[in-house]
């Protein structure tokens, strides 16, 4: 086993050395499904009404799936409308239970204890044990407890690792490229396309990056909203219209641990 996967990866390196390129790429199966140009993960924070009343109806009507990250806190209030969207093949997981930013009076005891153990247990409880262990860092906030920036996030990982997280998502950094979110599944990058403005500029030209790079795009939303009004909302128009844009895409678009397994496979 060990010894195939060598000779495929030399098999690459030689390969890129003389040019080859995608071509040579594709013949060693570091390809999207189908021939798909890049990978487009869509995720959704903080398990908000206006998801499953605004985002979802347009999912359905392009047959997308996507990802969801609950808080317990939010995600109460209408479990039985969540159950129901991952019965229907969405990814949901875990974003926490209270959805703590600032973790510098944390230790990494109490943050699993308080925070991400018992969402996964929820989790579990709720839509079964045999899921995709992915999270979303709450705020983006990479720390936990104190010390300098490689202490604080080295302990976060190891209470993801502890509790079987496989892959995480943050909320900045350009288009995923698979060998290095192979290499590095904790700390996958992402974009907010309606952080800055109502607009669908940004997430055009992410995604024409992602594509032009053979990469992995994951969209961040929070709020779907008929108005936006900034807070990292999206108005529905302009969500829809990136949905739309994905779709005219010759894109693979899936739920993230989806994609993470099948990046984990081809690239590792
Ligand atoms: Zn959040």
């Amino acid at each position: 086993m060990g010894d195939s996967r060598l000779s495929r990866r030399s098999l690459f390196a030689a390969a890129a050395a003389v040019g080859l390129g995608g071509s040579a790429q594709a013949q060693l199966g570091r390809v999207w499904p189908d021939g798909a140009r890049a990978a487009v993960s869509l995720t959704y924070d903080d398990a908000l009404n206006s998801q499953l009343d605004n985002a979802v109806p347009e999912l359905k009507r392009l047959g997308m799936k996507a990802t969801f990250f609950l808080t317990e806190t939010n995600v109460h209030w209408r479990l039985a409308d969540w159950e129901a969207l991952a019965r229907d093949g969405n990814e949901v997981a875990n974003h926490t239970m209270t959805h703590p930013c600032a973790l510098g009076r944390y230790t990494a005891e109490r943050l699993a204890h308080a925070e991400i153990d018992p969402m996964e247990g929820f989790l579990d409880t709720h839509f079964g044990a045999d899921r995709e262990r992915t999270f979303a860092y709450p705020c983006g906030y990479l720390g936990v407890g104190k010390g300098d920036r490689r202490e604080r996030y080295s302990r976060y990982r190891r209470v993801l690792e502890r509790d079987g997280v496989v892959a995480a998502r943050t909320t900045a950094g350009g288009p995923n490229r698979p060998e290095a979110a192979a290499a590095d599944p904790l700390h996958l990058h992402a974009f907010e396309p309606t952080y800055e403005g109502d607009g669908v500029g940004p997430a055009i030209r992410y995604l024409n990056e992602t594509v032009a790079q053979g990469g992995w795009a994951i969209l961040v939303f929070h709020d779907v909203l008929p108005k936006w009004h900034g807070d990292g909302d999206a108005s529905v128009a302009t969500h829809n219209k990136i949905l739309e844009h994905i779709a005219a895409l010759d894109v693979w678009c899936a739920p993230m641990g989806q994609v993470f397994d099948y990046v984990q496979s081809r690239w590792r």
